[in-house]
């Protein structure tokens, strides 16, 4: 399976794990994923094609959010 990390502000890639010996479940393990509640893995990694999106943030996005917060809300808005 190949891990995509995706800026769920700006959609830029940030990077690829490809990793075909995990199941989902290894991923969600070794991602860091496997104590959050179900509703809140699947907002951060999404099945896409034949691979998954995970959504983080870039460096970019980050510096913008923390000097703007009022950011954040507009883009879960927008979401
Ligand atoms: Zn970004």
């Amino acid at each position: 399976m190949r891990f995509e990390y995706v800026c769920r502000y700006c959609r830029q890639k940030i990077g690829a794990v490809e990793a075909p010996h995990w199941s989902l479940g290894d991923a969600m393990e070794r991602l860091g994923l496997h104590h959050l509640e179900p509703d809140h893995q699947w907002d951060v990694i999404r099945p896409r094609d034949n691979q998954f999106e995970i959504q983080t943030v870039c460096d970019a996005c980050e510096q913008a959010v923390a000097m703007h917060p009022e950011l954040l809300l507009e883009g879960s808005i927008i979401q």
